[in-house]
């Protein structure tokens, strides 16, 4: 067994949309960054290369390179779960939390697995889902941004 831990923080920006595990939310904001800044499934892939000891994101997605300007997380996530079927690794769960003040993300986490689970070959019931808000405090408190964590376990066939 493998275990892994992925963080990631995007800022709201006007004039963006908000992606998060892959799902569209309605928001007068959404998040800055070269992809579709999809923080919740890039700390899932920071998870699941962790565990598998294969460096980060930014090592195998490099941002600014023009291949990856407005990809879908998800597609990275694809290329993540490749990486590591050629490695003989087998993803047993996720478990990951968002971190933001607004808008309420909850209503969309039933999608939100659905999507993952779909490209991680997993039942839903593996992947898991959790919220909180910052309550006012620093930078995310004052809904400049979000933060999401996940951890991952991995399993290696002997
Ligand atoms: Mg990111």
């Amino acid at each position: 067994m493998r275990i892994g831990l992925g963080v990631d923080f995007h800022r709201f920006v006007e004039g963006r949309r908000l992606v998060l595990g892959g799902v569209e939310i309605p928001h007068t904001k959404g998040l800055e960054g070269h992809s579709d800044a999809d923080a919740l499934t890039h700390a899932i892939c920071d998870a699941l290369l962790g565990a598998a000891g294969l460096g980060d994101i930014g090592l195998h997605f490099p941002p600014g390179d023009p291949r990856f300007q407005d990809i879908s997380s998800l597609e990275l996530l694809r290329r993540v779960c490749e990486m590591l079927r050629q490695r003989g690794f087998r993803v047993e769960n996720v478990d990951a939390v968002l971190v933001l003040e607004e808008p309420r993300v909850t209503p969309f986490f039933p999608s939100m697995r659905e999507k993952l689970a779909d490209v991680l070959e997993l039942p839903p019931e593996r992947i898991n889902l959790k919220a909180t808000r910052p309550e006012g405090l620093g930078a995310l408190g004052r809904g400049e941004g979000v933060l999401a964590q996940a951890v991952a376990l991995l399993a290696k066939a002997l």
